[in-house]
């Protein structure tokens, strides 16, 4: 069997549904929102139905059916609980050459619904033919997670727009080209921003000029390695790129979902040792969207956590180049969640901190008195280098040398260890700590005991399987 597709304009055009319970209500819904004036066979009316009879939103008809009702609608939806009224519709519908379908019955279908996704006025719809409805929705949601939200605004103002641009363009492949270029560049960014006024401008500029097109630049945090914790909005950038900027934090898994044909670029700087100097960053950034190309500058965890990502926002806003910002799970949140540790808890952090042991300018000291405080769980971005003097300090501002500490290597990722011990322990435990990590300082590190989930292999420093140090942890939680 193969259904032969069609979207049906039923503004103001009456249907006929058979039923008023929970299914049928559904039915109602949607037929409501596609502007259809819905007409109600059924005995009684739940609670819902009456209040739309009560508010002249349906025509309720009575409990009886009759074949003439068919007659003064489009199609019939049959959707009570009773099987054999669901049939005498159908055949009834049959009978007088009228569309019907039957909730739950493929063989009393004459038309079937699609599962559908929705963004506006454009609108996917997706089908197995009846044979199987699940499956249909289970693509429906992965096409979900690929067509942008902001798909309904480009096509809402396009629809507006439609005609204008048929008289100033009057050949097809002219405006065929056009429209790829609006949709793909600012346009698409403002429509994204959800600034309609700046995305009619651009339209109407783009229109009236002979010049190509501008890019555009996002700026997306991939996250701390699992390429399950990007967003939805970063998996769409990674997949529409041109030309790909990426750290060397960003993981392989991750680089591996970037576009096919999109150019990648290394960029990649550790501490210390920078590969490609952010001004240099910077100027190519804003040189790749000048040739029109949608660039993607790719980071790890968040773009604005430790990233330097507003720096790099600030030339773009210098040199008048439309970007967007996609922010990403920060490794502070994504790798003491996969190592079982939570940054606040009720009992012993009121408050977390996130800092880095690198800094600009080697002047710009710490407040060591707030970092010291206790009951709160401090982070540390780029700090194993200067972990044993970083405790020194905490230690010397009154932190307590048997604060628990973790030392997290490669967060979220397969090859995740956790390194537990004591603040006074931490230089050495980071001294053995594979990079990228993190440190923590808390009592919320004891937690792990009952919260570890994620990853084999976790390392225990030998300080911290002694007995002594084992009751203190657990004193602690107590
Ligand atoms: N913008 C990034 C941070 C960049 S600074 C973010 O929001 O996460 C780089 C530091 O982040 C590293 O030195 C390390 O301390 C930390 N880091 C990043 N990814 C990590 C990971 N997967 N595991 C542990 N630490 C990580």
């Amino acid at each position: 069997m193969s259904h032969y597709p069609l979207f049906a304009d039923l503004r103001n055009r009456p249907v006929l549904l058979a039923g008023a319970g929970k299914v049928a209500e559904r039915k109602a819904e949607s037929l409501f929102s596609a502007g259809a004036r819905v007409r109600v066979v059924a005995e009684t009316l739940n609670p819902q139905f009456q209040q739309w009879a009560d508010e002249g939103k349906i025509v309720w008809l009575g409990g009886l059916f009759e074949e003439a009702m068919l007659d003064e609608v489009y199609f019939v939806i049959a959707a009570t609980d009773n099987g054999m009224f669901n049939r005498r519709v159908f055949e009834a519908a049959e009978r007088r050459v009228k569309l019907c379908n039957t909730v739950d019955t493929a063989d009393l279908c004459s038309f079937i619904v699609p599962a559908v996704v929705d963004r506006g006025p454009l609108k996917i719809a997706i089908s197995s033919g009846g044979t199987a409805p699940v499956l249909a929705r289970k693509w429906r949601q992965i096409i979900e997670t690929l067509i942008p939200l902001h798909t309904g605004t480009m096509a809402r103002i396009a629809g507006k727009w439609r005609e204008k641009v048929k008289q100033v363009l009057n050949n097809v492949e002219q405006r065929r080209y056009f429209w790829e270029k609006l949709f793909d560049g600012r346009f698409g960014i403002f429509a994204a921003q959800n600034n309609i006024e700046a995305a009619e401008r651009e339209l109407i500029t783009q229109l009236n000029r002979e010049t190509p097109f501008g890019g555009e630049v996002v700026l997306v945090g991939a996250g701390p390695g699992d390429p399950g914790l990007l967003t939805i909005h970063a998996l769409q950038a990674i997949q529409a790129a041109d030309t790909v900027f990426y750290d060397a934090l960003v993981s392989d898994e991750i680089l591996a979902m970037v576009r096919k044909d999109a150019v990648k670029i290394s960029v990649g700087k550790r501490a210390g040792a920078h590969h490609v100097q952010q001004e240099e960053t910077n100027r190519l950034l804003v040189e790749h969207a000048q040739k029109g190309e949608r660039v993607v500058r790719l980071k790890g965890g968040d773009p604005f956590v430790f990233g330097r990502g507003g720096e790099e926002v600030q030339t773009l806003h210098q040199a008048g180049i439309a970007y967007r910002i996609v922010p990403g799970i920060t490794a502070a949140l994504g790798a003491t969640a996969y190592a079982g540790i939570p940054l606040t808890h009720r009992d012993c952090a009121q408050s977390a901190l996130f800092v880095t042991g690198h800094s600009k300018h080697e002047g710009n000291q710490p407040d060591w008195q707030t970092l010291a405080l206790s009951r709160q769980t401090l982070v540390i971005y780029m700090g194993t280098l200067k972990a044993a003097e970083i405790a020194e300090k905490l230690m010397a501002y009154g932190r307590q040398p048997s604060t628990p500490v973790a030392v997290i290597s490669n967060g979220t990722l397969p090859n995740q260890t956790v390194r537990i011990g004591r603040l006074k322990d931490l230089g050495l435990l980071a001294a053995e700590a594979e990079r990228p990590a993190l440190m923590v300082i808390g009592e919320v590190v004891a937690l792990r005991n009952e919260m570890k989930w994620f990853g084999e292999g976790v390392e225990y420093f030998e300080e911290a399987r002694s007995e002594e140090h084992t009751s203190e942890l657990q004193s602690l939680r107590e």
